[in-house]
This record gives structure tokens, sequence and C-alpha cells, in this order.
């Protein structure tokens, strides 16, 4: 089954009588959601002009608006709406579609490219390739490179540089080297797209990063780190949900930590998770547990009670695994979590 998901698609096979197609990525979209995406809408725009595409993603955050169509993306669906085809891009689960789920249901033929291992491959046919560093990385391995636009290539090597942190994490392998280069090659500003969409952070971002490292506590023998932040404080800096990219990954930066863990306060008492490792800790496992999903190294999840009881139950998950893992290496056998890593 897992080898099915990863057999490769041929995208004009799949395109092929279709009239009019949808893409759709997560809620709270992402780099490496909107590059995929937008990637792939641009070339099926310019390559397959006889098909009628659209784009569904929820807002897209001011900063990757510097990415070509994001003006074109439809933030609202009319339910009852027929495509021929939807693909689902970045997407572990069909819950996290949000508002476009139903076309997806809707659909008369669906098609799923993820790079997520929770992913349970809901779509018809699902091209599922947890090794791969990002989505967009997947979606340039389905394109004629030839044929690939300097906008198109600006979409998906934003996707590729988010997921990477910018080609830093351990899923970034030689061929994701490879095809950045061949995506730098179409003329695109690399350096520009990082800056402006990965590292520069408005005012507000900065302070609620600043407060977030600030009200920090290590645990668990200071081998995790927990940070809230309560709906209280978002009103205070006026800080919207977008604002808290980034924030747990530079929690994942302190020396000696092997998890950090955000919590971030979405109504009372209940909390969006997320969750980073370093490595010894698989944390999607800790998400799928609770209901969530993600990757090995980076997984969220949502979940009621207060602060406290998420932390404990977290915690309790990490425990497991942090002792298990030291036994482990005791035994010689290091690493119990493998070397995908991504968001
Ligand atoms: P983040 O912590 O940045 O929101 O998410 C980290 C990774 O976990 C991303 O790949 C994201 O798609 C996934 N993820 C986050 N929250 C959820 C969730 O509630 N359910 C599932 N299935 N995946 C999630
Ligand atoms: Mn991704």
């Amino acid at each position: 089954m897992e080898l099915m998901n990863k057999m490769k698609i041929v995208l004009g096979d799949i395109l092929k009588g279709k009239r009019r197609a949808a893409l759709g990525g997560h809620v709270r979209p992402d780099g490496d959601c909107i590059g995929s995406c937008l990637g792939l809408y641009m070339y099926l725009k310019e390559q397959y002009p006889e098909i009628e595409t659209d784009v569904y993603l929820e807002n897209v955050p001011e900063a990757f608006r510097m990415i070509s169509c994001t003006d074109e993306v439809k933030t609202q669906a009319d339910e009852d709406d027929v495509y021929d085809l939807f693909i689902c891009l970045d997407c572990g689960d069909l819950k996290r579609l949000g508002f476009a789920e139903k076309l997806f249901e809707n659909a008369k033929e669906t098609l799923c490219i993820d790079h997520h291992v929770s992913n349970g491959a809901f779509a018809d046919q699902n091209y599922i390739v947890p090794d791969a560093s990002s989505t967009s990385e997947l979606v340039y391995t389905l394109l004629d490179s030839q044929k690939i636009s300097k906008r198109t290539a600006e979409a998906l090597y934003m996707g590729i540089a988010h997921d990477t942190g910018v080609f830093q994490y351990s899923c970034t392998s030689p061929e994701t080297m490879e095809i950045a280069a061949e995506l730098m090659r179409k003329g695109i500003d690399g350096s520009e797209i990082i800056d402006k969409t990965y590292y520069e952070k408005t005012y507000i971002q900065n302070q609620i990063l600043g407060r977030a490292l600030l009200e920090s506590m290590l645990i668990l023998d200071k081998r995790c780190i927990v940070s809230v932040v309560r709906q209280k404080e978002m009103e205070f800096f006026q800080a919207v949900p977008a604002d808290l990219e980034g924030i747990v990954s530079q929690l994942r930066l302190t020396k000696g930590v092997e998890v950090a863990m955000f919590l971030h306060e979405t109504a009372p008492q209940q909390f969006k998770v997320s969750l980073r490792s370093k490595g010894s800790v698989d944390v999607s496992r800790i998400a799928r547990y609770f209901g969530g999903g993600g990757h090995v190294r980076a997984a969220g999840v949502t979940m009621k009670g207060s602060s406290h009881d998420v932390i404990n139950n977290i915690t309790g998950q990490i425990l497991l695994q942090l002792d298990r893992a030291e036994k482990e290496s005791g035994d010689g056998a290091e690493e119990t979590a493998g070397a995908q890593v991504d968001e």
C-alpha cells in the first residue's frame, strides 16, 4: 500500500479530458503549502490553458504576496461546485483542507500530493513521499522542467526553502539541492525570496517572539522547552496567528533541548500545539496520538483543556520516547527517529 502511494504519477495522464481543476492546501497555509499550490497553479495555467483551474487557500499572509498570482487565490468556495479534478497539496489529512473540503468531496476525481508521514492516502490517487523535503520539491518532479516559468520557479523555490529551514534541515537531500539549482537557473532572485518570505519579521512578530522566548521554560531535566502565547497577549500585541510562525523553530535552537513545544491559545481551553524535535523524539507520533499529525521532527495538533493539562499530556509522551532513546543509546543503537526532517 505504502509503495503504491509512492509510485510516481504522470500528471499529463491525470489531466487528460479534464475541463475544470481545483487546487487546495492546508489551513493556515505556510511557505511550502503556498509555494506548491501556486507553483502548480501557474504551471497548469501556462501549460494547460484549456483547463479552467482555480486555487483555494485560506488568507495568504502578507509576506508571501511577492509570489505571482497570490491575488488570484480563492478564499471562499461554492459548496455545490463540482470540479473534474481536485488536487490536494501539502495536506496530511482531509480535515486540514478547511473550507475546501466540500470541493474535494464533490470532485469527480481526487489527487493528493504530499510529504507528511502521517498522511493516510485519502484521495483516489496519492503521491506521498515522506522522505521528500517538501511538497514543492515533489511538484517539481512531476513537471517538465523545460517548461517551468520563472514565476513558477519562484513559488517552488520558496516552498523548498521554507520546509528545509533554508536548506539546513536533514530532509535536504542532494536531489533537493539539484532541484533548487535548476530553479535558480530560471533567473529567480533566490536570496530576495528567502529574505522577504522567511527571515523578514514585522515589529509585531519580533515582539511576540521576544515575549514567547522570555516566558519559555525548560522542563524534563532541560531536555524540553515550552512556551505559551495566550489570546490576551495576542490582543495586547495586536498579533494574528500567522505572526507566530517561526517561534517554535527559534525555541528548538536552544542548546541542550531535544524537543520544543509551543502552545497558542486559539479559544478558551483550546490550544494549537507545535512540536519540533532534534531527532531522538518522533513528534509526529506524539501529534498523531492526540489526533494531529506532521513529520518526525515537526508536527502539530490542536488540544482541549488547560495549558497545564496539554503540557502534561504531551510531556508524558515525550518522556516515554526520551527514556527509550536513552536506553537504546546505552545499547549502542542511537537515533530512534530516522533522517526525515521537515515542516
Ligand atoms: P506547525 O507546528 O508548523 O503548525 O506544523 C508542523 C507540521 O505539522 C506541518 O507539516 C503541519 O502540516 C503539521 N500539522 C500541524 N498541525 C496539525 C494538525 O492539527 N493535524 C495534522 N494532521 N497535521 C498538523
Ligand atoms: Mn510541507
